[in-house]
C-alpha cells in the first residue's frame, strides 16, 4: 500500500494548512462566517458571499465556482475579508442571524477530527 503512504501525510498536511488558515481568519475578526481553506467569494451575479468549493476548477488565481444561492458559474478570486465582510452586510444586514454554511466535505472530516479528539482521553 505504497500509495497510502503518500495520501495520508498529504491529507494531514492539506488538514493542518486548514486549521491554520481558519485560525488566521478567526483572528481577523471581520467575517461573521467561516469560508474553509479555500477562502470566500463574493458572487459578482448577486452579490452573495460564500465558501470557494474545494472542486472547483483553479484557473491561475482565480476558481471557476457556482454560486450556491444563484446557481451561476464565475471565475471568482478569494475575496478579502474585508469584501467579504461587506458582501454578507448587503446580503443579510448588518446585525442578525446569518443563514449556516453548507459545510463542505472538508469542514465535515475536521469536524469529525476535532470531535474525536476527545474520544479515546
Ligand atoms: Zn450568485
Amino acid at each position: 500500500m505504497v500509495a497510502l503512504k503518500i495520501v495520508i501525510p498529504v491529507i494531514l498536511l492539506t488538514l493542518l494548512i486548514g486549521l491554520i488558515t481558519i485560525i488566521i481568519e478567526r483572528k481577523r475578526g471581520k467575517t461573521r462566517r467561516g469560508y474553509g481553506m479555500f477562502g470566500g467569494a463574493v458572487c459578482p451575479q448577486c452579490g452573495y458571499p460564500y465558501a470557494r468549493h474545494w472542486w472547483a476548477p483553479n484557473l491561475g488565481t482565480v476558481k471557476y465556482d457556482r454560486c450556491p444561492n444563484c446557481g451561476k458559474w464565475s471565475r471568482v478570486p478569494r475575496a478579502s475579508a474585508d469584501e467579504l465582510a461587506r458582501a454578507e452586510a448587503a446580503f443579510f444586514g448588518e446585525e442578525g442571524e446569518l443563514p449556516a454554511q453548507e459545510l463542505s466535505e472538508e469542514e465535515k472530516l475536521r469536524k469529525r477530527l476535532e470531535e474525536s479528539r476527545y474520544e479515546d482521553v
